[in-house]
């Protein structure tokens, strides 16, 4: 209950950082519903903004729990609030806390999330048979999920992504209006009944250019079974992911690595593989504490790993990354990867290649029906599916050395966090400003302030990075071609 009005408190509050797509309303509902605060939360443009009234001790607490128990995707840059008039009488009865319809006005200054690995609670889900999103490739929920790949504009409200294509059906509907379950305004929130499915195409089976939709989980489930018989038997599929295509074959199948290199016309650069868990990545790899936490997190960057052959571990094919040092190593972090290397496994496949899906030189590719034209050639089928995607995504690259994380190529899971920029002064400016542009870019660097980085999308130039352990050969690690 609310004390007399003297010793209420009505704030208005301004959050600012990585706010939206985090589960950040649904922890603010919570966390006021907790300490009896009334009042209303919204995303903005700018953030998310709260109202608050109740108890001065609650007050305070609800803004400690604000800065103190944020969601783990969440990056809170500032809480800024204002005390603000109090209402005469608090309302009788259960203080009113409510999720406000986002305002889209304002200053779009609000940073947009990183996708974000599958959570160990949509895992369990994926493989649980009694669960009704059972081996449904895009589950998600709140700690989960694409972000940045569908989003058309802020705020992050589902209108504004590429899931508007799919209207939610009554079960998700509800759950998206629960404030008790996980997936309390999950934006990307769906299932087999209302969501995206997958499609596959293949070279030779099916009429031209029409895709099979895994709209059931039976037709889902054999699409995948589909995928797995081909890699199995040396064959090279186009995978759509959350940013664009995979080129994947068995990283253990000498002639299907070969033949992948011929196909997309790559000799010398290594390629990146995928693997189940990290006991398969140190069965090739030393892997340390660091290095662990990067494979198995929510960002799941491919982590450049220094080899270590172990007795019984997976039989990597030469052309993989040859001689090479380090072997680009990633886990899976969407649920269709997930499903795709639990059903290689049951054929015995632990590792496959997974090679960003462009054309030499060229960003990686979007569009399930560019990617058929362009890719084809190179690839034996096709797994996409009907989800558009509205920003290139490329995996990370990251190589760990004296205890820091150094990305060798920051996009998925990274981009489009901001980098805080050192404070130059103007003398020391690296690129002084041309007289057709004048100061602007030298200004902002003078500011110091944080700015937003576009991801790596997979192109063109070339050149090796420094190696923690030495001269790597030509065609090594390469933040633009991996
Ligand atoms: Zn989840
Ligand atoms: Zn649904």
């Amino acid at each position: 209950m609310s004390g007399p009005a003297e010793h209420r408190r009505h704030v208005a509050v301004h959050v600012t950082g990585i706010v939206q797509g985090v589960g950040m309303r649904p922890f603010v509902y919570r966390e006021a519903r907790a300490h009896r605060i009334a009042g209303w939360v919204l995303n903005a443009p700018d953030g998310v903004h709260i109202d608050a009234v109740g108890s001065a001790p609650d007050i305070e607490a609800f803004l400690e729990g604000l800065r103190g128990h944020a969601p783990a995707a969440a990056r809170i840059d500032a809480v800024s609030v204002r005390d603000m008039e109090c209402p005469d009488e608090p309302e009788p009865g259960d203080p009113r806390f409510t999720i406000l319809a986002s305002d889209a006005d304002g200053a779009r200054t609000t940073l947009v999330s990183p996708d974000i690995a599958t959570c160990d609670d949509c895992l369990r889900e994926l493989f649980d048979p009694a669960d009704r999103r059972y081996h449904y490739p895009f589950i998600n929920c709140t700690n989960c999920g694409p972000r940045f790949t569908i989003i058309r504009s802020l705020p992050y409200d589902r209108a504004a992504t590429s899931m508007d294509a799919f209207p939610m059906c009554p079960e998700c509907a509800a759950e998206y209006a629960d404030p008790a379950d996980r997936r309390f305004h999950a934006q990307p929130d769906a299932c087999f009944a209302c969501g995206p499915h997958i499609t596959w195409r293949e070279h030779g089976r099916g009429a031209a250019g029409a895709p099979a939709l895994g709209t059931t989980r039976e037709e889902s489930d054999a699409i995948i079974e589909r995928c797995a018989e081909l890699l199995e038997n040396g064959g090279i599929v186009a995978i759509k992911g959350l940013g664009g295509f995979h080129l994947a074959c068995s990283a253990e199948d000498a002639g299907a690595v070969r033949e992948l290199r011929r196909r997309k016309r790559r000799s010398g650069k290594p390629f990146a593989i995928m693997v189940r868990t990290v006991r398969d990545a140190q069965s090739l790899c030393s892997v340390d504490a660091q290095e662990r936490e990067l494979l198995a997190g929510s960002v799941r960057p491919i982590v450049l790993l220094a080899r270590a052959g172990r007795e019984g571990g997976i039989d990597l094919a030469y052309d993989v990354a040859r001689d090479l040092p380090e072997i680009g190593v990633m886990l899976p972090y969407t649920p269709l990867q997930h499903l795709i290397m639990a059903a290689c496994a049951r054929r015995g496949i632990r590792a496959l290649v997974m090679t960003s899906g462009n054309i030499s030189g060229e960003p990686i590719e979007t569009d399930d029906d560019d990617a058929w034209r362009r890719l084809g050639p190179i690839a034996d089928a096709l797994l996409g599916n009907d989800r558009a995607i509205l920003s290139r995504y490329d995996d990370s690259v990251v190589r760990c050395a004296g205890g820091l994380v150094l990305p060798v190529r920051r996009a998925r899971g990274y981009a489009p966090r901001p980098l805080p920029l050192p404070r130059i002064e103007p003398t020391c400016s690296p690129a002084a400003p041309s007289k057709r542009r004048p100061s602007r870019w030298c200004a902002t660097i003078r500011t110091g302030a944080p700015r937003a980085s576009c991801p790596s999308i997979s192109a063109i130039s070339s050149g090796a990075p420094p190696s923690k352990r030495g001269a790597m050969p030509s065609g090594a690690w390469n933040p633009c071609s991996a």
